[in-house]
């Protein structure tokens, strides 16, 4: 059943690319924090928010509407895509029947291409090789039923003695849908332990760090990007953050300037996360990506207190066809993520001078749930 709630009022009709006013609605697909931080910052600039999603979430409270139906309710959807001027999304694995339905009535930014190439693996490596962007050396593992395949899998110019991931092609995040395997390990008893779907096989990869790239595509075929974040992970959930990364002025910018090669080829209008792996001992480049998110990321949270515009902003000023904002870092950052019951940290955090809190008002606590993160600020080192 769809729910409308909130007092939006609606809005003449914009052409497709006018840019947004004040005043005008704009649709988020998705209610998790991500949504919440992007309802914020579309507030801040005057918009109104509905959001959709199939459960009630976090950035439902800050939104003035929200439609609450399942992904497949499509006379929800539509009403919901037509309620609104613009209509994004805040993770990438949503339907992409979801993401056609939205777009037939509503310009939906960032456009399908971003949407259908990142919520599957094999595009996107496919995506990347044919922009002459290096990722790790991978094979396709096509569904089966799990009898022989993969087993005559061949990761080109990879010695078999490396270890791999074995990863499901979708729906894949934070580590999920990924076996680990040694060199010699049975590959068909692991793809069928991820019951046989599409995958690829991908070499584990020895690197020195991982750094991404948040950058923004706007309207008018303008591209900026923040500066990069070194990312730390336990458990393969992103724990922390660091602005500027240990990386070289060269390594910066060619980490930048890939990130703005795939807005590009997308056509991307929006924020943009990209993962890289940086491996200086690599012969195939030093940077490879991962990852791409066709969405704000949750590496780029540090921009909302150490740049003037953050990643929210700035996809929101894309989206609705504003110029964008200024991507400069006034300030060196550190974001940790406070997963589970790490949120009693606002207590102590909320003393201290240098450090924001970002509290996203889930109700329980459970372990490895993102339930808010903080951004220590420092003066900026010049990098
Ligand atoms: P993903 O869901 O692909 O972003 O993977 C989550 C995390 O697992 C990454 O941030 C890495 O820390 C690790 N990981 C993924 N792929 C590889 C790889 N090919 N080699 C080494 N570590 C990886």
């Amino acid at each position: 059943m769809a729910e409308a709630e909130g007092d939006a009022q609606p809005v003449p009709p914009a052409s497709a690319t006018a840019p947004l006013e004040p005043g005008a609605t704009i649709g988020i697909l998705g209610a998790g924090q991500l949504g919440r931080m992007l309802s914020l910052a579309a507030a801040q600039l005057g918009f109104n928010v509905h959001v959709f999603n199939d459960t009630p979430g976090g950035a439902c409270p800050v939104s003035g509407a929200s439609t609450i139906a399942a992904w497949d309710a499509r006379d929800a959807l539509i009403r919901f895509a037509s309620a609104c001027d613009v209509v994004t999304y805040e993770f990438e694995n949503i339907p992409a029947e979801v993401a056609r339905t939205v777009a037939d009535h509503v310009p939906l930014r960032p456009g399908i291409r971003s949407l259908e190439i990142s919520q599957d693996r094999i595009a996107e490596k496919k995506f990347l090789t044919s922009q002459a962007i290096p990722v790790a050396p991978y094979a396709v593992v096509t569904a089966s039923d799990g009898a022989d395949a993969p087993s005559a899998v061949d990761v080109p110019g990879t010695p078999p003695q490396r270890p791999f991931l074995l990863k499901t092609a979708r729906l894949g995040y934070d580590g999920k849908g990924q076996i680990p395997l040694d060199a010699g390990a049975d590959l068909s008893a692991a793809h069928r332990e991820l019951a046989g779907v599409p995958a690829v096989l991908e070499e584990r990869i020895a690197f020195e760090r991982e750094i991404s790239v948040i950058a923004v595509g706007g309207i008018d075929g303008s591209v900026l990007a923040y500066d990069p974040a070194e990312n730390t992970h336990a458990n393969q959930i992103l724990h922390r953050s660091i602005v500027p990364a240990n990386v070289s002025a060269e390594t910066a910018r060619e980490a930048v300037a890939i990130a703005s090669r795939i807005v590009q080829a997308l056509d991307h209008v929006g924020t943009i996360g990209v993962e890289f792996f940086h491996c200086p001992e690599n012969e195939g480049g030093d940077l490879l990506v991962n990852e791409i998110a066709p969405r704000v990321h949750n590496s780029g949270h540090w921009t909302l207190d150490a740049c003037l515009c953050s990643q929210f902003e700035n996809h929101i000023r894309a989206i609705a066809g504003w110029p964008l904002g200024s991507c400069d870092r006034h300030s060196d950052a550190e974001m940790s993520n406070l997963l589970g019951d790490e949120i009693d940290a606002w207590k102590t955090s909320i003393s201290h001078p240098s450090i924001a809190l970002h509290h996203y008002a889930k109700g329980e606590a459970r372990p490895g749930r993102k339930m808010g993160h903080i951004t220590r600020i420092g003066e900026r080192r010049v990098r």
